[in-house]
C-alpha cells in the first residue's frame, strides 16, 4: 500500500518540485521521464449511476505524470484503469476531484473545450484499431494530419512505426499488429503532448504485441511523447519508467523501475 517513489522524480529541478523535496534525493538521468508535470490529478472520483445502482469506478485517485515518461498502468479488469485514462484524455469527466493538464483545469471543461483539448494535445491508441477500412494506411493517418496544427508527414509517421513499405495497403491487407502500428502512426502524427494507450496489445499475440510495444517505446524515446499504457499484463511493466498499480478504483502502488527492459526482453 506504500506509494514507493510515487511522487515521481526526474531531473530534480528544484523550482518544479519544490513541494516534493523527497524527489531531490534520487536524481535520474536525462531522458528517463520525470521533468515537468504534465498531468496532476487530485482526489478524482468517478461514480457511474445505472438506475438504482452506483458503481464507484474511481475512489479518490491522486496522480502526477511527468513530461517524457512512459508509465504503465497495471491492474485487474474493472479496477478503473480505463476510466482514469479516459478522464486524463478528456473523453470523460470526473464526478469529483480535479485534473490539470499543464496549467489547464480539465475538470470544468465543457464538451467543446474537451474536444479541442483532445484534438490538440492527445493521441489515443485502443485495443481495436478503429481504422477506416476503405482508406489506405496513408489515408487513415492523413485524416488526422489534415486537421492538425503542426503534423508530421503521414508517410513519415508510418515510417516511424516501421510501415514505410505499407503506405498504400488497406487495413484488410495488413496483419493485426500492422493495423495497430497504423493506429499508433495516426495517433502520433499530430505530435500530441501525450499518448494514451488502452490495452494496445490486448488483441495481439505475444510476438506481435512485442513489436507494438517496441514501437511505443521508440516513439516515447524519439519524440519525447509522454505515454501512459494500460495493461492487465504484469510482464509489460518492466518497460516503463514508472508503474502505477490500481485496484478497486484506487492507486495502490507507484514504483519507479530502477532498470527498464527493452520490450523485446519482456516475458508474459
Ligand atoms: P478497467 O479498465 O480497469 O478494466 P474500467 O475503468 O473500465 O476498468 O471500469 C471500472 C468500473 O466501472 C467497472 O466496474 C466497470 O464496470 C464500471 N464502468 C466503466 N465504464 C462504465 C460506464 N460507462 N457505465 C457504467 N459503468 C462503467
Ligand atoms: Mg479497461
Amino acid at each position: 500500500m506504500v506509494a514507493r517513489g510515487g511522487a515521481g522524480g526526474g531531473r530534480a529541478v528544484a523550482d518544479i518540485h519544490e513541494e516534493e523535496p523527497a524527489l531531490l534525493a534520487s536524481p535520474l538521468p536525462l531522458g528517463s521521464g520525470g521533468g515537468e508535470t504534465v498531468f496532476r490529478a487530485t482526489g478524482l472520483t468517478k461514480i457511474y449511476e445505472m438506475g438504482e445502482i452506483k458503481i464507484e469506478a474511481l475512489r479518490g485517485v491522486d496522480l502526477q505524470l511527468y513530461r517524457g515518461e512512459l508509465v504503465v498502468l497495471l491492474g485487474p479488469s474493472g479496477s478503473g484503469k480505463s476510466t482514469l485514462l479516459n478522464i486524463l484524455g478528456g473523453l470523460d469527466v470526473p464526478t469529483s476531484g480535479q485534473v490539470r493538464f499543464l496549467d489547464h483545469d480539465l475538470s470544468h471543461d465543457d464538451d467543446q473545450e474537451l474536444t479541442r483539448y483532445r484534438r490538440e494535445h492527445v493521441g489515443f491508441v485502443f485495443q481495436f484499431y478503429n481504422l477506416i477500412p476503405s482508406l489506405t494506411a496513408r489515408e487513415n493517418v492523413e485524416l488526422v494530419t489534415q486537421i492538425a496544427e503542426r503534423p508530421m508527414d503521414a508517410a513519415d509517421a508510418l515510417r516511424l512505426v516501421g510501415l514505410g513499405d505499407r503506405l498504400e495497403h488497406f487495413p484488410a491487407q495488413l496483419s493485426g499488429g500492422e493495423q495497430q502500428r497504423v493506429a499508433i502512426a495516426r495517433a502520433v502524427a499530430k505530435r500530441p503532448d501525450v499518448l494514451l494507450c488502452d490495452e494496445p496489445t490486448g488483441a495481439l499475440d505475444f510476438t506481435t504485441g512485442k513489436v507494438v510495444l517496441e514501437v511505443l517505446a521508440e516513439v516515447n524515446e524519439s519524440q519525447g511523447t509522454t505515454t501512459a499504457l494500460i495493461t492487465h499484463n504484469a510482464g509489460i511493466a518492466a518497460m516503463a519508467h514508472r508503474v502505477i498499480r490500481m485496484r478497486s478504483g484506487r492507486i495502490i502502488e507507484v514504483e519507479r523501475n530502477q532498470t527498464r527492459r527493452e520490450p523485446a526482453e519482456l516475458q508474459w
